[in-house]
């Protein structure tokens, strides 16, 4: 009972209690039992939904009930926030929580004053690279899913962040939550963690398959679902759920498809299917959600989601803006949305629990592979686990769908009957290595050969290897090519990181990033008259900044402008890709002009397509016809990119080059104002992936600003103002004005096209004129000229209508 749970601060017991939580479940007990709240490590690998949170609080609660401190590492950064706000729940009985994100290179320090910290693993090992002072204060650490260091990308991440952090305190308790893998023995060996393993579950699941016309599920039952002619199994599957079970009572869906796409195409067609299930109210509540998601942003997906969501359905993506997210799933968990159409993600971690799971898709086009690849056991069992909402459905049902019986007896054998595959460490991939030993040598962790392969002792790969020696040989050629690069130095018996090292490891770049962008800059450096004579090459009309950089190389101008020429260059003014610009109705919605009139160097595509090549970034695909396309504007763009242009028949670089490209265009065509929409369109994106291309270039742009600076280069003007146009998504001419709280790329638009130019202007300008610029919004206004420090920011008394016509751009 956790009435009778003890070491725990006061009035916890009672408030769970009062919360409902009476007794423990099962799998709860038995951690209890193995320690849990007397500091013990503990794995607990059971299904999802079984309340693993508990358990951590658990564990989080009674070790500041000792005094200490504790730290929940999330797997996703929108994680993070839901599980602070979870947590916050204890503030009134004196615990304070705080919330670690964003920028990579602060130290966190107000994070000292904090009971319990929730960051992301990146964040943990960045904090540890800045050495954070409360680092040594933590008593607790949980690790939330994770079987995740198996992930490829930001396994070893996590991996190597909790042997950091069992090295900087012996004591540590160690929780780490695992969804029921196979070998979660292994992982507990690693942490000298107790186990808990348990396939217990709060609400019974059925698995089955649907062929036919009904489910055939595990336990032997079936029930029918009949499919008419032309008809499709997963509508079938959604309207048979909200027809009810024989109490009538509606059950809702969770359908899991393999791309965004799909997500969206499914969504608009469910929402053909609960918009017959809804009644009066429901329907009332719902068109005032889809005007809340209109209002979040005037894109296309947002208005694709707005006229699902008005019929009952919706689709959730990673794609998708966060705010919009969550109206969807607090919509869903509320019984108002009556179908979600997800890609896999939604499976990791968002409590969203359903009547009803249907797993669509269960095969995945993947990159690496090049084709498509049946998902592994453990997501589908993951996405299975939401079905079955405790209290609420007598028990969860978990749908694949067959085309025949032999497909149904594969799913089976392949989904139901198997057991999830076992955790594996990815840490011995050489990225992975590169990053990480760089950031142990640099934050003084090891300072030898011996003493690197000795803390690599303590990770899941040395526990789960069975050849020591490759560990070593990887070592070794990871820390040839930091030293090659600068990063680190070696004199016989010690390793040092250099000073652009110990950058390179606050900064969280990736070394292979960090020796790109300098290389980059450097080529830069050295090219720089050359490159700027090719450039003005292609704008005679302005040959006044050529002769200010020229200096004595008269050949080297003829040569580079007659490159140019050759390849079809001249028309300085052309906007890049040419395919439509004829649809542009105003200038801020036009392309990026391949020039900009005032030129630096390097330019700001130079230094988009430099952070775009580094493995920092995840470059956007090329799609048929899109070789064609980039490679022409290869071409006509070839003075900008800093480094040697790889030939065409440099296969896959060449390949890389232009996806790097593709994604760099994206970003000229967001500091050149054009709308979010028909950059979506324009790279088949969704407009959360803009965020998360424009996020990551600032973060990379900083970097390489920093790198400059310390490398003396003279490129750090120009990679600055680059960053600035990224952050703010202008031309160079609004960076004043979008600096303004409140201003944003639209409105600094219109601000400068009615006359209000700057910051200044901001201050001193007529009030109708900026009303009127700012279509009438007052509040906006206001908050606007506040923001600019004007003294007397009150709208009362202006009118819109008394602006000077050139006011209305
Ligand atoms: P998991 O993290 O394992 O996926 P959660 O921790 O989100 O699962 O738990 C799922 C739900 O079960 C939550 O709503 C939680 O409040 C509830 N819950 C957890 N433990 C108990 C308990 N002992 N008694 C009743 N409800 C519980």
């Amino acid at each position: 009972r956790t009435a009778d749970l003890t070491g725990l601060p006061t009035g916890i017991p009672e408030a769970l209690r009062d919360e409902g939580i009476e007794e423990l479940y099962p799998p709860q007990a038995e951690a209890v039992e193995a320690g849990l709240t007397d500091g013990e490590s503990l794995v607990a690998a059971v299904p999802t939904a079984s309340g693993k949170t508990l358990i951590a609080e658990l564990a989080m609660l009674s070790s500041v009930a000792r005094g200490g401190k504790a730290l929940y590492i999330v797997p996703l950064r929108a994680l993070a926030s839901e599980k602070k706000a979870e947590f916050e729940r204890w503030e009134e009985y004196g615990i304070d929580v705080g919330v670690s994100t964003g920028n990579y290179e602060s130290d966190g320090e107000w994070l000292s004053s904090r009971d319990i910290i929730v960051a992301t693993s990146e964040k943990v090992d960045s904090l540890v690279r800045n050495n954070a002072a409360w680092m040594d204060q933590l008593t607790c650490v949980v690790a939330d899913e994770v079987h995740l260091v198996d992930d490829r990308h930001r396994g070893p991440t996590l991996e190597v962040t909790l042997a950091k952090l069992r090295r900087l305190n012996p004591n540590l308790q160690v929780v780490a939550l695992s969804a029921t893998v196979g070998n979660a023995g292994v992982v507990a060996d690693w942490l000298d963690a107790e186990l808990v393993k348990s396939d217990w579950r709060p609400i019974d699941l059925k698995m089955g398959v649907h062929y036919g016309n009904a489910v055939s599920f595990a336990d032997g039952s079936q029930r029918e679902v009949p499919v008419g002619r032309g008809e499709r199994q997963t509508p079938a599957l959604v309207a048979d759920a909200l027809e009810g079970d024989d109490d009538g009572d509606q059950g809702s869906s969770l359908v899991f498809v393999n791309s965004r796409r799909n997500a969206e195409s499914a969504a608009r067609r469910m929402a053909d299917v609960t918009e017959r299930y809804l009644t009066g109210d429901e329907r009332s509540d719902l068109a005032e959600l889809a005007a809340e998601i209109r209002d979040v942003s005037d894109t296309e997906t947002s208005e694709d989601l707005a006229k699902a969501v008005a019929k009952g359905a919706a689709f959730h993506h990673a794609g998708l803006a966060a705010e919009h997210r969550t109206l969807v799933e607090d919509a869903f968990r509320d019984r108002l949305i009556k179908c979600i159409c997800a890609t896999p993600t939604l499976a990791a971690g968002v409590n969203t629990p359903s009547r009803r799971v249907v797993v669509r898709d269960w095969q995945r086009y993947d990159g690496d592979y090049g084709g498509m690849k049946p998902l592994d056991v453990l997501e589908v069992h993951q996405m299975m686990g939401r079905a079955g909402r405790p209290g609420l459905d007598p028990y969860g049902e978990a749908v694949l769908l067959a085309k025949d019986a032999d497909a149904r007896d594969e799913l089976f054998e392949r989904y139901i009957w198997a057991d999830a595959e076992d955790v594996r460490s990815k840490l011995a991939a050489e990225p992975a290595l590169r990053t990480h030993l760089l950031a142990t040598v640099a934050s003084g962790f090891a300072h030898t050969r011996e003493g690197l392969l000795e803390f690599l002792d303590q990770t899941l790969y040395a526990t789960q290897t069975d050849d020591p020696e490759r560990l070593g040989q990887v070592t070794d050629r990871v820390l040839d090519y930091l030293e090659v690069n600068g990063f680190v130095e070696f004199d016989g018996e010690t390793i040092q990181a250099t000073p652009v090292g110990h950058t390179v490891s606050r900064l969280y770049l990736d070394p292979m990033s960090a020796a790109e962008i300098i290389d980059g800059l450097e080529w830069a450096a050295d090219h720089r008259t050359e490159k700027l004579r090719a450039l003005a090459g292609e704008t005679p009309e302005k040959p006044k900044r050529d002769r200010s950089e020229s200096d004595n190389e008269p050949g080297g101008f003829q040569r580079a402008s007659e490159m140019v020429a050759d390849d079809g260059g001249g028309g300085g003014g052309d906007d890049g890709d040419g395919s439509d610009g004829a649809d542009d109705t105003d200038g801020g919605d036009g392309d990026a002009d391949a020039f900009e009139t005032d030129r630096t160097y390097p330019t700001p595509l130079g230094l988009y397509h430099l952070v775009c090549r580094t493995p920092d970034m995840y470059q956007l695909y090329l799609k048929s016809g899109d070789r064609e396309t980039y490679t022409e504007l290869c071409y006509e763009r070839e003075p900008e990119f800093l480094g040697r242009v790889p030939s065409e028949y440099e296969d896959v670089a060449f390949e890389d080059w232009l996806s790097a490209l593709k994604t760099a265009k994206l970003l000229e065509d967001w500091v050149g104002e054009v709308d979010e929409d028909r950059i979506t369109e324009r790279y088949g994106v969704g407009p959360g992936d803009i965020r998360g291309k424009v996020e990551t270039a600032e973060w990379l742009l900083g970097a390489a600003e920093r790198l400059a600076s310390e490398l003396d280069l003279d490129s750090v003007y120009a990679v600055r103002e680059a960053k600035k146009r990224v952050e703010y998504g202008v031309r160079e001419e609004l960076l004043d004005l979008a600096g303004v709280r409140g201003v944003g790329r639209k409105r600094a638009r219109r601000l400068f096209e009615a006359g209000v130019e700057s910051r200044a202007d901001l201050r001193e300008a007529e009030k109708s004129r900026v009303l009127a610029a700012l279509r009438g919004r007052r509040k906006t206004a206001e908050n606007i000229l506040e923001a600019a420090g004007r003294k007397d920011p009150s709208m009362d008394a202006v009118d819109e209508d008394d602006a000077p016509d050139d006011a209305v751009p």
